[in-house]
């Protein structure tokens, strides 16, 4: 069966099935409200929210609608908000517009609740104080940091974010510009074909699915461009593996060597230099020594960290690999030892889960546990690490791939078999995602 057939076949099965199951989505998708406290406490207590992405947002409003009479400050600089899992689809075309991705925290920011437009510059724990950019002391008796993950992009060498899209760079991280941009050096690059060079960070990712999305696509649009015969990708990873969950990581290596243009891994080498007017990668394996690697196309991962103000403060896990990351309990979200602080989203040192399908699910637990310390009762729910990644393998089809702490899959929608291609993954990449992102970013899911 031919590439087309597949993807209309699978969409007749999925159109004739969806009827009858009534969408039973769960993760990412607007399902039932999870449990969470449902006493309204009427305290006129002070709480600070660092940080205005998901984590931010869907912590206020759900604490805006549970606590009435609380003091709600949100702070954070930025004033754009983005869709972040739509650079995905951005940066392969599906998408053609940035506008799709776009939206103001004005906007956003649920009403009664003050939004402070400045950077945290340093946490006072011991104080109950976050100092902000321009020296303003905020004084809490509860406090959420969400402050989401820095890209250090400035850590590559000759790395000019400015370049993203032209001569042969990409990369879906950076911002909606930079992921519309990739698309553009891609659909260039693929006139011709030649060799993609794609990248994964030494660091915790925010969606670690991301670069293999981007590999599997880059792969199609070459196969669908007709320049097979003279394409090649190589995937460099600086570790063994390629995907922290086992049966994944071991699914999509299988599957990159049968593509009609495969992917050849290497690993043990991380992206560490470029330069980009000769379109020239550099890696450096374990040992230091440094590898030059010529590309037509280079997909460029960044490291990720924790924003200074948290990495410099005493909020962070001291050692091991967590270290630098927000020191919550990865069950209740709570700091380990300042238990009026919790954590949400990409800044929790937890061992997996920096995506928006984690937010969704932790986001009532975090607030139920913070309900539960103000009424001077145990932080008693349990997140179990859930996340999703809808794993794009080719226009029109994907893998929706849900698991746990334990890096276990927990499939939550019946249609659905992880590893196996379907359209209703594709589609709730595609359609169903956003709706279901502003729900949680509204408190509704
Ligand atoms: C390319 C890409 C694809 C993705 N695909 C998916 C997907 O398919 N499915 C999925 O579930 N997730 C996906 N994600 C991940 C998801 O978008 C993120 O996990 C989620 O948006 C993180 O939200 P957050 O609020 O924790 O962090 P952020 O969105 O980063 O928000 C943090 C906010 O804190 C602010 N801030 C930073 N420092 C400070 C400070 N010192 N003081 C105050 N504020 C501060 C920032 O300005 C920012 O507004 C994807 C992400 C990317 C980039």
């Amino acid at each position: 069966m031919r590439g087309n057939d597949l993807y209309h076949s699978d969409r007749r099965k999925f159109l004739k099935t969806i009827g009858a199951s009534g969408l039973g989505l769960s993760g990412m998708l607007p399902v039932a409200q999870m449990a969470s406290a449902q006493t309204v406490l009427n305290d006129k207590v002070k709480i600070v929210i660092a940080g205005s992405g998901l984590a931010g947002l869907a912590t206020a409003s759900r604490l805006r609608k549970q606590l009435p009479n609380a003091q709600i400050t949100i702070l954070d600089a930025k004033k754009e908000h983005n869709y972040q899992p739509g650079y995905t689809l951005l940066a392969t075309g599906v998408w053609k517009s940035t506008q799709s991705v776009r939206d103001r925290n004005e906007r956003l920011i649920p009403q009664g609740v003050e939004w402070v437009q400045e950077a945290a510059a340093a946490f006072e724990p011991e104080q109950n104080r976050v100092i902000t950019t321009s020296g303003k002391k905020l004084d809490y008796d509860y406090l959420v940091v969400a402050t989401g993950l820095v890209l250090k992009y400035d850590l590559i060498e000759g790395m000019d974010v400015a370049s993203i899209g032209q001569n042969g760079i990409g990369s879906v991280y950076h911002s909606p510009d930079a992921a519309a941009n990739t698309w553009k050096a891609i659909d260039a690059f693929r006139q011709k074909g030649g060799r993609a060079v794609m990248t994964l960070a030494p660091t915790f990712m925010k969606c670690a699915g991301a670069p293999l999305k981007m590999t599997f696509m880059v792969s199609d649009s070459l196969n669908e461009a007709g320049v097979k015969s003279n394409s090649q990708v190589d995937f460099f990873a600086p570790a063994t593996s390629i995907f922290s969950v086992k049966t994944v990581n071991d699914a999509a290596l299988a599957r990159w060597k049968e593509l009609p243009v495969p992917t050849n891994v290497h690993f043990h080498r991380t992206l560490t230099g470029v330069d980009i007017s000769a379109k020239t990668a550099y890696f450096t394996d374990p040992d230091g020594t440094v590898h030059k690697e010529d590309y037509g196309f280079l997909h460029v991962v960044p490291p990720m960290f924790a924003p200074d103000a948290v990495a410099q403060s005493n909020l962070v896990v001291a050692e091991g690999v967590q270290k630098g990351w927000l020191e919550v309990d990865q069950g209740t979200l709570q700091h380990t030892r300042y238990p009026n602080i919790f954590g949400l989203g990409d800044i929790n040192g937890t061992a997996r889960g920096k995506t928006a399908a984690t937010i969704k699910k932790s986001a009532p637990i975090m607030v139920h546990n913070l309900l539960q310390h103000m009424q001077g009762k145990p932080a008693n729910q349990i997140f179990d690490g859930y996340t999703s990644c809808p794993m794009l393998v080719r226009r029109g089809s994907a893998w929706l791939v849900e698991f746990n702490y334990a890096g276990e899959l927990t499939p939550t929608m019946p249609l659905i078999n992880p590893l196996q291609d379907s359209y209703l993954a594709w589609f709730v990449e595609d359609l169903l995602l956003k709706p279901a992102y502003m729900a949680v970013l509204k408190g509704k899911a």
